[in-house]
């Protein structure tokens, strides 16, 4: 037996609008503006959703949990997590650990940073990293118009040697 590790890569945008509610690594934050979305638009979980089902080679959320249909809407992000982490069980991985990056402006993230990164941690089990950045005010992301995540994510799958 051989364990053989994958990486993969995700990333996500969404458009920020007054009146939605703005839910970032599963932490709800108090501010004038929300994520639009199908499900409650959690950035940040939706790129380490596709880094991982990504390393799976299990295409992306798009595919898994289609936006139009009526089981995904307003669905929290963490379950959708919960259930990728299942869909790449069944094929044999092991998650090893992630590493992301929220792109954002507005608000500033400060301790809930620690908040995300426990919530993350205690759901997938491995080590999560979450750092943040903003664009220094460029751009649609600098001008609070929208919020971006990126991801990776390593696998493992113990493989025969036939
Ligand atoms: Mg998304």
């Amino acid at each position: 037996m051989t364990d053989t590790t994958r990486a993969g890569i995700g990333l996500d945008f969404h458009q920020l609008e007054e009146g939605e509610s703005l839910i970032l690594g599963g932490v709800e934050f108090d501010h004038t503006k929300g994520t639009v979305a199908h499900s409650d638009g959690d950035v940040l979980v939706h790129a380490i959703c596709d880094a991982i089902l990504g390393a799976a080679s299990l295409g992306d959320i798009g595919v898994q949990f289609p936006d139009d249909d009526p089981a995904y809407k307003d669905i929290s992000s963490m379950e959708l997590l919960k259930k990728v982490l299942e869909k790449v069980d069944v094929k044999g991985f092991k998650l090893l650990n992630v590493d992301s990056t929220l792109i954002i402006q507005e608000p500033k993230l400060g301790s809930s940073r620690v908040q995300m990164t426990e919530n993350l941690e205690e759901l997938l089990g491995v080590p999560v990293n979450v750092k943040a950045t903003s664009t220094e005010r460029m751009g649609f992301i600098g001008r609070g118009d929208g919020v971006g995540a990126q991801a990776i994510a390593l696998l493992s799958k113990e493989e025969s040697n036939e």
